[in-house]
C-alpha cells in the first residue's frame, strides 16, 4: 500500500454519506466502540479518519473527527470514541447511539498521518490516540509488515486503555501512569509517564514517528523523541483537542 492516501479519498472526503450502526460495544470504561456500514465506502489508508455529523430536529448540527480503527479489508468501519464530560458529540455517541441508528459521515480523510506498511515507524499514543495505530497494527498483521511497526500506548490504567488485550497480543509497549504493568519481556514496568530512555530504545532504527493524543501528550512525546535523537522532520502528529 502507498504511504499516501489514494486520490479517490480526496473526492469522497467532500461528500456526506450514511453510516448505519451495526455494532455497539461499551465494554471499555469511558469509551464506545462503533462498527459502521458506510454507504459508497472508499478504501482507507491506516491513520485516516471520518467526520461524523449529528443533526437535531431543529436543524442544528455538530460534527467531530474520529480515527478509523479497522483494517482496510474489514467490511465495516470501526471507531472508538472516548466519552468526554459534557462532550456534545462524544456523550451522544456513548450514551444514546444504538444498533440500527443512521449517522451522517464523511471520509476517509487525511493524507499526512497515514502509514502504508513500508516505512519502519514508531507510533506513540496517549489514551484515545491509540485508535489510528490499531488500524495500522491490524493492517500490518494481515500484510506481514508488523516488523516495520512499533506501537507504544500510554494510559492512566489498563482498564482505561482501549484495545488493551489486542495491543498486548500484538506486542505493543504499554506504559501506564497509575499502575504497574508487565512488559513483553516479562519484567514489570513501574507506574510512570514514558521515560526518555525507554522511548529511545524503542525508536532505535525507525525512519518515522507518529504521535497521537491530547495537546499536552503530543508536546511531551515530541520532546522525548527529540532527546532520543528522532529528528523533528521524521515526526507526524495528530492532536485530539478542544474543537475550537
Ligand atoms: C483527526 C482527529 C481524529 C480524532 N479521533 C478521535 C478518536 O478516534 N476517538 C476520540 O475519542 N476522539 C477523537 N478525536 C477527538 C474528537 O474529534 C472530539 O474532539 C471529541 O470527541 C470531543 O468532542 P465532543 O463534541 O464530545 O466535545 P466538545 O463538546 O467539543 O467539548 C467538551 C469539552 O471537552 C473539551 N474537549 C474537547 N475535545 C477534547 C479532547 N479530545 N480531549 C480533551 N478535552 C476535549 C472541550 O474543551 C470542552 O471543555 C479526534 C480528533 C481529530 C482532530
Amino acid at each position: 500500500m502507498s504511504e499516501e492516501a489514494p486520490a479517490s479519498t480526496r473526492v469522497i472526503a467532500s461528500a456526506w454519506t450514511t453510516a448505519i450502526v451495526r455494532e455497539v460495544d461499551r465494554s471499555t470504561e469511558g469509551y464506545v466502540r462503533l462498527r459502521l456500514e458506510v454507504a459508497d465506502r472508499q478504501d482507507h489508508v491506516p491513520g485516516q479518519h471520518y467526520v461524523l455529523r449529528l443533526r437535531a430536529p431543529d436543524g442544528y448540527t455538530a460534527q467531530r473527527s474520529y480515527s478509523i480503527a479497522s483494517d482496510p479489508a474489514d467490511p465495516l468501519v470501526e471507531l472508538m470514541v472516548e466519552c468526554l464530560p459534557r462532550g456534545e458529540v462524544s456523550s451522544f455517541l456513548h450514551d444514546i447511539v444504538e444498533v440500527g441508528d443512521e449517522l451522517e459521515a464523511r471520509g476517509p480523510i487525511g493524507r499526512w498521518f497515514v502509514w502504508g506498511g513500508t516505512t519502519p515507524s514508531i507510533c506513540v499514543a496517549g489514551g484515545s490516540g491509540v485508535v489510528p495505530f490499531v488500524s495500522m497494527l491490524r493492517y500490518a498483521r494481515r500484510t506481514g509488515t508488523d516488523a516495520n511497526l512499533t506501537v507504544v500506548a500510554s494510559a492512566q490504567t489498563r482498564a482505561r486503555l482501549p484495545y488493551a488485550d489486542e495491543l498486548e497480543t500484538a506486542g505493543a509497549f504499554i506504559a501506564l501512569t497509575r499502575e504497574n504493568h508487565p512488559l513483553p519481556d516479562g519484567s514489570e514496568r513501574v507506574a510512570a509517564h514514558l521515560y526518555p530512555d525507554e522511548v529511545a530504545a524503542l525508536a532505535d532504527g525507525v525512519e518515522r514517528a507518529y504521535v497521537c493524543g491530547s495537546v499536552g501528550f503530543v508536546s511531551f512525546v515530541g520532546r522525548i523523541l527529540g532527546e532520543a535523537g528522532v529528528r523533528s522532520d521524521m515526526v507526524r502528529v495528530e492532536q485530539f483537542g478542544p474543537t475550537s
